[in-house]
């Protein structure tokens, strides 16, 4: 099919109709909690908020494409709840970065720690995301194909303290209601169906995997609580301070409040306010109060703890307290490393997704995978040093450090560079990816950093909840020299495994980055097309 058949999208717009549009926007987002606060700005007795980046119109997006993403889903909740179980082929594949990366170095630490002590919890709970972008290829004649041609391709997946779940829920429902009220017919003159615009619940959805863990630990524990006195027990969010995305983490709190849940916050490091008590339970001391009777903590929702810099003695020890807790982890360790990209390069090896996943599974899991590269001193990471190093063989590659939080990237030709700079025996810690070549389709974004219209690049994230059972013996022996010779896998016992909901982001495809923060990448949602 060719691309006329996909419809011209978004309309051309008068002033007036734009200014409309922005106020409906603003308005919209001001009124339902769709925004960054600047915390850096608050004061004693107010803080300021502003709009978080949205674009003004929900995005073409195969429909296709997006009903892959959601039905591969439950396949990458299974195979990371896998790896985080497999200690021994975790540990291959996260290879020098044990003893390389300060963050990784800690949280391995950690888990032989308490691997060692034996673990008090046997539940592992799981909120992920994976995200992927459209990938049209370039064809011979240097033009890209009709996105009715789009293959989906992952960017990444994670694991730990995944955001943007409520920003995503409140932009979909934003564009609906501009939908479903007619107001982009009336303020400008396009046709937006809302049945092609996707219900998004993804509020919903992790609050009941919160919930979900919860109630088990209450069946788990029985009604016996810790010695006298003890309420509880509740949920802990573990969260950073001076929080900007306050608005992504709250209503998910409220909502727990709101089915009967006690849910608390905690700020990583703050070690006054939880401790592990002798028979390892969790217990949470509010502040200001920490000679009153304490609460008992079902769950650990970590929405920090995820940067180097917060492991200094006082994050590590909490972290450790947490993991040795009878508390349940959302995640635990093993399923926070298995965010790093060093996995996600060392589940392209051959066999390594097939470990973990029926083979029919692996397959599809196996399409959305993008070239990557570890630049260790195998034959393969030479390969791939000599592309790193050449600024033109460069220029279709990523390079990517094993850190989270965004911003770390080096595109393109600017990776020979870096890597000059960069002392030669720390390139093992990067992985190089293959860029993924995403048709530019057209929108409005209105954001902190400006009113832009032009060419856009939009990333789905599929997200995942999953609630599982530890095996009983796991695997840790470190005598195998690669990761397919560990031959058996722990046996996994699911108990639940749920698709939990997506969200779009877009940003102009002049930048590289998708900092939502920084005000580049804005919430959306896709506008489905058959095609
Ligand atoms: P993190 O979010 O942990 O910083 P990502 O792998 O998601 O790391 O990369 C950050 C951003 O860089 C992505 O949101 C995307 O915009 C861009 N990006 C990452 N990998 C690719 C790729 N292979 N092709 C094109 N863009 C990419
Ligand atoms: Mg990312």
């Amino acid at each position: 099919m060719s691309t006329h058949a996909i419809p011209k999208h978004p309309p051309d717009l008068s002033e007036t109709q734009l200014d409309a549009l922005i106020t409906e926007a603003k308005d919209w987002q001001l009124t339902h909690g769709s925004l960054l606060k600047l915390v850096l700005r608050e004061q004693e007795n107010t803080v300021p908020a502003v709009p978080i980046g949205v674009a003004l119109f929900p995005t073409l997006f195969p429909r296709r494409l997006f009903a892959e993403a959601a039905d591969l889903q439950q396949c990458f909740n299974q195979l990371y709840m896998a790896i985080a179980e497999d200690d021994a082929w975790l540990e291959q594949a996260l290879g020098s970065l044990i003893e390389s990366d300060h963050l990784v170095k800690t949280l391995w630490r950690i888990h032989c720690q308490v691997r060692s002590e034996g673990f008090a919890q046997t539940l592992n709970l799981g909120v992920f995301r994976s995200d992927y972008m459209l990938h049209c290829p370039l064809n011979s004649d240097g033009d890209q194909p009709s996105l009715v041609a789009a293959e989906l391709k992952q960017v990444e997946v994670n694991t730990v303290s995944v955001a943007g779940g409520t920003h995503g829920n409140l932009v979909a429902n934003m564009q609906r209601a501009f939908a479903t009220r007619g107001i982009y017919e009336d303020l400008a003159g396009a046709s937006c169906d809302p049945l092609t615009l996707p219900i998004n619940e993804t509020i919903q959805s992790i609050v009941d995997a919160l919930e979900k863990g919860h109630r088990s630990y209450d069946s788990l524990q029985g009604a016996e609580l810790t010695g006298i006195g003890s309420r509880g027990p509740c949920v802990i969010f573990l969260v950073q301070p001076y929080n900007v995305n306050i608005c992504d983490e709250r209503p998910l709190e409220y909502a727990l409040w709101e089915r009967g849940i006690p849910t608390f916050r905690v700020i990583f490091g703050k070690n006054d306010q939880l401790r592990v008590d002798a028979s390892r339970k969790l217990l949470y001391y509010p502040p200001e109060q920490v000679t009153s009777n304490p609460w008992e903590v079902s769950v650990v929702y970590i929405r920090a703890g995820y940067d180097s810099s917060e492991y200094d003695e006082h994050g590590t020890r909490m972290r450790l307290d947490i993991e040795r807790s009878c508390a349940i982890k959302c995640p635990p360790i093993t399923c926070h490393l298995a965010t790093l990209k060093a996995v996600q390069q060392a589940l392209t090896a051959p066999g390594a997704v097939e470990r973990f996943l029926p083979a029919e599974q692996a397959a599809r899991v196996r399409t959305t995978f993008m070239p990557m590269y570890l630049l260790d001193d195998s034959v393969h990471g030479k390969e791939a040093r000599a592309l790193a190093v050449d600024p033109e063989l460069a220029a279709s590659f990523v390079l990517k450090p094993s850190l989270e939080g965004g911003g770390h990237n080096v595109y393109r030709s600017e990776i020979s560079a870096f890597l000059a700079q960069t002392p030669e025996e720390r390139w093992h810690d990067y992985i190089l990816m293959e860029m993924i070549s995403s048709p530019p389709l057209e929108n409005i974004l209105l954001s902190p950093a400006g009113l832009y219209r032009g060419p856009v690049i939009s990333e789905l994230g599929i997200f995942g909840a999953c609630l599982w059972r530890r095996s009983e013996e796991p695997s840790h022996s470190t005598t195998a020299t690669s990761p397919s010779e560990h031959k058996v896998p722990p046996s996994l016992d699911i108990i639940s495994n749920e698709n939990a909901g997506w969200s779009l982001k877009t940003k102009s495809k002049d930048v590289n980055e998708m900092s939502v923060v920084k005000g580049f990448g804005c919430f959306d949602s896709p506008l489905l097309f058959d095609g």
